[in-house]
């Protein structure tokens, strides 16, 4: 094993995070990684940038993005690593997923306000930038104008799921998710197992062995939200399944102040997992030339 590390699942402005794609790529740079892979919401917007700036600071670079899936319990997200960002394909499933989130947050900025909570749509977009809207950013209001203390605070009251300003924006199938990073040219990995919420081993067995009939290669073993039990649980469940190994922090900047970029929890992520990555991405687009 080398003793390089990288991170495979973060954010930037282009998304819910609060550092501008190249940010990101810097921060990784001073933070000793020798890859990254940018995986915002929904969104390839970041991706060029990031990518010019990794290639010109010698950090090796994996456009990547993240997607919410229909799921009847927590929530079940996919990471989609190596997606062509010149796909039509792709095109169209974030148009479509950015739509739903532009049918979504006016419902809760106007359901915010019938809490007597003072916040526009517009301060929203303001705080959104360029980006994909997310509930960070709205949080990220509230706690600046006083009404909570924090972004966990803000999702604990109003915006998590079942909080009174929750709402649900429509989500893919997974069938359909999976379908449609793979035919973008990616890689579907099941994020944050411990989000699906799942009541016991056997349905989280279940719900993996479902997700790998599906064309999942990887699962996501470190996160942030990973304890040690889980990270070892989830890598057996990995080789059991004979899945890629995938680790990322989750950082969001500012968003997220507890996570650092590169470390999940207190651990890193092993360079091999990387490239254990890469070589898969690219044996998968030699295969779908043929
Ligand atoms: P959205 O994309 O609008 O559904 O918002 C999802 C984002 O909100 C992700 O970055 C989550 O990590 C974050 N998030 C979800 N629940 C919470 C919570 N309880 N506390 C803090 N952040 C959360
Ligand atoms: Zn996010
Ligand atoms: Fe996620
Ligand atoms: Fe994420």
């Amino acid at each position: 094993m080398s003793n390089q590390f990288v991170d495979l699942h973060c954010h930037s402005t282009a998304s819910d995070g609060t550092l501008a794609p190249a940010e990101v790529i810097q921060l990784a740079r001073r933070n000793g990684l020798s890859a990254l892979s940018l995986t915002d919401h929904d969104t390839i917007g970041g991706i060029e940038e990031a990518a010019a700036e990794a290639a010109s600071l010698g950090v090796d670079f994996l456009p990547g993005i993240e997607i919410s899936c229909e799921h009847p319990r927590g929530t079940m997200h996919l990471l989609g690593y190596g997606v062509d960002p010149a796909s039509a394909v792709l095109r169209d499933l974030t148009r479509r997923l950015i739509e739903a989130r532009n049918d979504r947050n006016p419902r809760i900025i106007r359901k915010l306000n019938e809490l007597g909570v003072a916040i526009t749509m517009r301060e929203v977009e303001v705080e959104s930038g360029d980006g994909v809207v997310g509930r960070p950013h709205i949080a990220a209001i509230l706690v600046r104008k006083g009404y909570v203390n924090s972004i966990k605070q803000a999702f604990d009251k109003y915006l998590g799921t079942g909080a009174a300003a929750y709402f649900d924006k429509e989500r893919i199938p997974p069938r359909e998710a999976f379908d449609l990073i793979h035919r973008s040219g990616g890689l579907p990995v099941l994020a944050h197992p411990v989000q699906l919420r799942a009541e016991n081993d056997a349905q989280l067995e279940r719900i993996i062995k479902d997700c790998a009939d599906l064309g999942l290669i990887g699962l996501e073993v470190i996160h942030s939200d990973h304890t040690s039990e889980l990270v070892d649980k989830y890598s057996r469940l990995a080789e059991t399944f004979g899945l890629l190994k995938t680790g990322g922090s989750d950082f969001h900047g500012t968003n997220k102040t507890q996570i650092e970029l590169g470390v999940a929890n207190g651990r890193r992520v092993p360079r091999e997992w990387f490239d254990a990555l890469v070589e898969r991405a690219g044996r998968e687009k030699a295969a779908m030339k043929r």
